[in-house]
C-alpha cells in the first residue's frame, strides 16, 4: 500500500563534476521504491535535468516566507520554478546548529506544503534525550508543533523521517527494533491519516543495515546522508527498499 521511498541527502557536500559522476554511475536497474534526490542549492536545476523517471529531487531546506527582504533565503516557489518536489525540514543539524525550533519547523512545513512542495519532515531525539527515557515524549512534540498550525488533510501530502540524533553521520545505527517501535509510535500518532504516510528511517543507513531495517513493518525507506555520496552502495539501498 505504500510506496517505499529512499532520499539521498547529499548535505554541503558535491560538485558540478560530482553530480554529473554520480547519474553517470547510479543504476536504476532493480530498483523498485521511490527515489528522491536532495542536492545543495545551487546543484537543483543540475540534478533536475540529470534525473530519469522514478527519480524526483528534493531540497535540503527553504525558507517559511513567501518572498521579500530575507537575505540568503530561497522560498518554495523558487523551488517548484528549478523542479523540485520534495523539501526536507527540520533535519537535526538545521535545529542543532542554526537553531531552528519545532516552531519555525512547522512554518516551513506549511510553507512548503502550500506551495505544493512534499515535506519530508524529519524527527528524531538525541541521546540524552533517549538516555532519560524521553524519547516517544520528544517525537510527540515534534509532531505537535506541525498539527498545531497545518490545516488540512496535510499527511496526505507529507513524509516523515525519524532520525535519532545520535545515529546521524556516527556510524551508530538504531537496531531495527529499536526504529520499529518510534516508527510505529509515530504512525499511531497520526491517528487514522498515518496508514498511508510513509516513515522513513534515517541515521548511518547503508548498503549492510538496510535491509534488515526495511523489513520492520513501519519503516518505509530511509533518508540516507553519507552513504548517499556512493552511487553505487546508494542503488543498492534503493534495491533493498
Ligand atoms: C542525514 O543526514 O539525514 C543522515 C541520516 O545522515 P547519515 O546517513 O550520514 O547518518
Amino acid at each position: 500500500m505504500r510506496t517505499p521511498l529512499v532520499a539521498a541527502n547529499w548535505k554541503m557536500n558535491g560538485s558540478r563534476e560530482f553530480a554529473e559522476q554520480f547519474f553517470a554511475a547510479f543504476d536504476m536497474s532493480g530498483v523498485g521504491c521511490q527515489v528522491v534526490v536532495c542536492p545543495p542549492f545551487p546543484y537543483l536545476p543540475l540534478v533536475a535535468d540529470k534525473v530519469g523517471s522514478g527519480v524526483s529531487v528534493g531540497a535540503q531546506n527553504l525558507s517559511q516566507e513567501a518572498s521579500g527582504a530575507y537575505t540568503g533565503e530561497v522560498s518554495a516557489a523558487m523551488l517548484l520554478d528549478w523542479g523540485v518536489d520534495y523539501a526536507i525540514v527540520g533535519h537535526s543539524e538545521r535545529r542543532s546548529l542554526y537553531g531552528e525550533s519545532s516552531e519555525l519547523v512547522a512554518q516551513k512545513f506549511v510553507a512548503a506544503q502550500s506551495a505544493g512542495l512534499i515535506p519530508i519532515l524529519c524527527v528524531g531525539e538525541t541521546l540524552a534525550e533517549r538516555e532519560s527515557g524521553r524519547t516517544l515524549e520528544v517525537i510527540a512534540a515534534q509532531l505537535q508543533a506541525v498539527t498545531d498550525v497545518a490545516e488540512g488533510d496535510i499527511w496526505a501530502h507529507a513524509v516523515i523521517a525519524y532520525e535519532p540524533v545520535w545515529a546521524i553521520g556516527t556510524g551508530k545505527t538504531a537496531t531495527p527494533e529499536q526504529a520499529q517501535e518510534v516508527h510505529r509510535f509515530i504512525r499511531e500518532r497520526l491517528g487514522e491519516a498515518g496508514a498511508p504516510v510513509r516513515i522513513l528511517y534515517g541515521g548511518s543507513v547503508k548498503a549492510g543495515n538496510a535491509e534488515a531495517l526495511f523489513a520492520q513493518a513501519d519503516i518505509d525507506g530511509a533518508l540516507v546522508g553519507g552513504a548517499s555520496l556512493d552511487a553505487e552502495e546508494f542503488a543498492r539501498i534503493c534495491r533493498a527498499a
